[in-house]
């Protein structure tokens, strides 16, 4: 690891600040992806601004719309939430299935989303969702927030404030995960929203978290696992590596689908 200044800001706009004003700042939430990269000297960021002191960030609770879920909300708080668990039961679920207990008390909702690791299961769930990300400036819907591998829309000094999830219908997200960390080799959200049938998937597509607008049309007209056998999931568009390959993905994406689809009805 080399060396960077450490600084523990207790607002917002303190942390934007000291972040604009380092030559290469980094916010820093539950750090259970940016001490790894920095232990493998991935990155080498000047200065880590710790936002665990924002209070603002903190928190999960709800409006006539759905549940707000706080930035700095942990795995294991939105999992444990009576909230969460009364309103949108499948979130609670997909959130205890992250990683392992250590993993699930400091990682954060907000350091997810930032993120944006083609394999983690919040991007897929916050997309199925229709769900909304707040930052200190703007409102991001996820269908427009999730644009690479690793890649979000947010700008380099722009902070994750909360994330607003419309009360779906129906939700359920399944996973195989790697039974090494548990991240998704294919993980797939299904909702059921005012506006119609969501599927997004994770941990398989080449450039990340996407929707799978096919199942979406075949579950709209017949919303029974069985409808989805007519839907092709190509394998051209799969990511193939040591754990797995691209015909093993695309499989994995159906039966993780039909899992779902299982649990939401
Ligand atoms: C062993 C292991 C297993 C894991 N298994 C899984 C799994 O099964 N499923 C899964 O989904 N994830 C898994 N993870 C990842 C975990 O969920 C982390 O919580 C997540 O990747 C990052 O969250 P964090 O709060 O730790 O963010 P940090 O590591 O602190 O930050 C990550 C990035 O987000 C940025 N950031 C953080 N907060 C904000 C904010 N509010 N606004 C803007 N930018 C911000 C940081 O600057 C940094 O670039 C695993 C991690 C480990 C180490």
């Amino acid at each position: 690891m080399y060396a960077f200044d450490y600084c523990r800001v207790a607002a917002a706009d303190e942390a934007i600040r000291a972040l604009r004003e380092a030559e290469d700042g980094s916010f820093l939430a539950g750090g259970m992806t940016l001490i790894p990269i920095l232990k493998q000297r991935l990155a080498r960021p000047t200065v880590l601004i710790d936002l665990s002191g924002i209070v603002v960030l903190g928190g999960i609770g709800e409006d006539e719309q759905g549940l707000i879920l706080g930035a700095l909300a942990t795995h294991a708080e939105v999992a444990a939430s009576p909230l969460v668990r009364r309103v949108i039961p499948g979130l609670a679920e997909m959130a205890a299935g992250i990683g392992d207990p250590q993993v699930r008390h400091r990682g954060t909702l907000g350091g997810s989303l930032a993120n944006n690791d083609p394999v983690a299961d919040y991007p897929a769930a916050m997309l199925a969702l229709d769900a909304t990300i707040r930052t200190d400036r703007r409102a991001i819907a996820a269908d427009d927030f999730f644009t690479g591998l690793f890649e979000t829309a947010l700008a380099p000094d722009e902070l994750i404030m909360a994330v607003h999830v419309p009360v779906p219908d129906l939700f359920a997200y399944r996973k195989f995960p790697n039974p090494a960390s548990r991240y998704a080799m294919a993980g797939v959200a299904v909702a059921v929203t005012g506006k119609g049938v969501r599927v997004a998937v994770t941990g398989a597509g080449l450039s990340g978290v996407f929707r799978m607008t096919a199942m979406e049309e075949a579950l709209a007209a017949d919303f029974r696992p069985e409808a989805l056998d007519a839907v092709p999931v190509p394998a051209g568009q799969m990511n193939e590596d040591l754990h797995g390959s691209a015909a093993y993905r695309a499989h994995l994406v159906t039966v993780m689908a039909k899992r779902a689809l299982a649990a939401a009805r």
